[in-house]
């Protein structure tokens, strides 16, 4: 059977920035038959994510990320719909997910890495699975919860980093959810501050592509920051952690201001900013979602009972057609995005 893929077309380097043009698309076959344990499935969205950026290099700099290999087809979370089942489990239209989902219009996969998912959860909104009710929504529940410090009635201020992307919209509603009284975003456009005020509850953002950050912070965050969830690093982060109180706790999601260089995860602060840490007693310990998947059940119903209630607010950037995922990925990492980047392979 004769299918659309797109594989790793070549590297960006270490230190460079990646393009659409590091993946190409080919066409390629499939065998006709499915083998005992196995299903055929048609691709409908495909999810493009930050730390992919780790995966274009030769080496990912992490032992819980493969390199994807030049002229191979790339991977990451996928959702699709079973068109044929030799597998105990799974039957032909059963909506399936996986985190290894290949990036081609239809595959042959092992239905044992594969989850059966439950449209009504999401109203029937497939794509969510792959955000707010995915390891996107996870990440940013999971990381208020695991390592937030959030406690209602503590009176807390939260700020948030990378605030309009898809982790960064969901951790500062979740923030209030949990009882921050104060939440404030930091992000890359005056639409997508305009979004998280307007739509998503935050009390105030700031674009920190204009003006001053440290000055408006300060107005704005006038009892100091308690909790900060970061997901950008780099001198936002400094000066984030300058306005942090003695007791205070960093949210260490991402650092995707550092995702182009090569240097170690997390990247060390400076020393300034790491003498601030130290003396005001802040955590900034390394958060990672998948050492959490115990808890991923019951958190992912409680992210779709908020998600049916209207308390928390979804938004997705969604680019169609296979052909362009490489475009999809480029344009989010330069901030192309409000919300969950999806890519529609299949209606
Ligand atoms: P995302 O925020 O939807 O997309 C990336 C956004 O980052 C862009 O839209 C852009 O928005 C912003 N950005 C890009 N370069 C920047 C820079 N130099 N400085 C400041 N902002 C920049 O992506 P996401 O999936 O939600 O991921 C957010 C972070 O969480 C990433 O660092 C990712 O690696 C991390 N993450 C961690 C885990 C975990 O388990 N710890 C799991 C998932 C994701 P602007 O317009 O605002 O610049």
């Amino acid at each position: 059977m004769i299918i659309q893929r797109v594989v790793l077309n070549s590297r960006p380097g270490k230190n460079g920035v990646p393009v659409a043009e590091n993946f190409r698309l080919e066409q390629s076959t499939i065998a006709d038959t499915v083998q005992e344990g196995q299903v055929r499935v048609k691709t409908l969205y495909l999810s493009v994510d930050p730390y992919m950026r780790c995966r274009m290099n030769e080496d990912t700099g992490s032992d819980y990320l493969q390199p994807w290999q030049v002229s191979e087809v790339a991977d990451g979370g996928g959702i699709g719909v079973v068109e044929e089942s030799k597998h105990h489990n799974l039957a032909k239209g059963d909506f399936v997910t996986s985190f290894t989902w290949p990036w081609q219009t239809e595959a042959i996969l092992d239905g044992d890495l594969l989850q059966k998912l439950v449209p009504q959860l999401v109203d029937g909104r497939l794509s969510y699975f792959l955000g707010a009710a995915g390891i996107t929504g996870l990440t940013a529940l999971l990381g208020v919860r695991e390592k937030g410090h959030v406690a209602p009635g503590a009176n807390q201020t939260m700020v948030v980093s990378g605030a309009a992307g898809a982790c960064g919209s969901l951790a500062g509603q979740i923030g209030r959810l949990e009882g921050c009284t104060r939440v404030v975003g930091i992000a890359g456009t005056d639409e997508k501050c305009s979004i998280l005020v307007q739509e998503m509850g935050f009390d105030a953002a700031i674009n920190y592509k204009k003006g001053d950050v440290a000055k408006q912070l300060r107005e704005l965050c006038p009892g100091g920051v308690d909790v900060y969830f970061d997901n950008v690093g780099g001198d936002i982060s400094d000066t984030v952690i300058s306005q942090m109180n003695q007791n205070s706790h960093i949210i260490l999601c991402g650092q995707i201001s550092q995702y182009n260089k090569d240097v170690p995860y997390p990247p060390p602060l400076p020393p300034d900013t790491e003498k601030i840490q130290k003396e005001r007693n802040i955590t900034r310990e390394r958060f990672l979602v998948l050492n959490y998947m115990d808890k991923q059940e019951a958190s992912v119903l409680q992210l779709c009972q908020w998600i049916q209630e209207g308390k928390l607010k979804v938004r997705e950037t969604v680019v169609e057609g296979l052909a362009n995922i490489g475009a999809a990925f480029q344009s989010m990492m330069n901030g192309g995005n409000i919300g969950k980047q999806i890519v529609l392979v299949s209606k």
